[in-house]
């Protein structure tokens, strides 16, 4: 299941993607090249814009509320949102691509002290080369999860 987000729920976007869901965030306001997309790639509209119909062959999504929590129960109650464990943190929030694990040596310059220290488990963006660690990027994604039930 692929989504792609219009431009105002950058931040649900985001979170999309911690959850474990290829998202796809489109800043623009080019509604026929996101329906192209949408299409193309099979992924469902997540939208705030109301006045956005709904297209031929592609499955939308109207977004109502404004805080995350309520954006994902939203999500949830259209369609049968299940974020897997597994797939959970596997993703770069900012490009949405699949992270790779990383040898612990190879990023011994590029993440703080007490992180190299504490932690074990490094992935990294093979687009951004950001590295991600748990509990450091994800903050409370386990509330959130309690809170919408997913
Ligand atoms: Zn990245």
């Amino acid at each position: 299941m692929k989504f792609i987000a219009t431009k105002e729920l950058g931040r649900l976007a985001k979170w999309m993607r911690i959850l474990g869901f290829d998202t796809e965030y489109f800043k623009e306001e080019n509604y026929p090249k996101l329906k192209i997309i949408a299409l193309r790639d099979q992924r469902i509209i997540l939208t705030r814009n109301t006045r956005m119909s709904q297209p031929k062959g592609i499955r939308l999504v109207q977004v109502k509320h404004d805080f995350l929590d309520e954006q994902l129960r939203d999500i949830s109650q259209e369609i049968d949102l299940k974020a897997e464990k597994n797939s959970m943190f596997s993703r770069c929030t900012i490009c949405n691509v699949g992270l790779e694990a990383v040898e612990k040596e190879n990023i011994k310059d590029k993440v703080p002290e007490y992180v190299f220290k504490t932690q074990d488990k490094f992935l990294q963006c093979p687009n951004c080369h950001r590295i991600y660690w748990s509990g450091t990027h994800w903050g409370n994604v386990e509330k959130i999860l309690k809170e919408v039930s997913l």
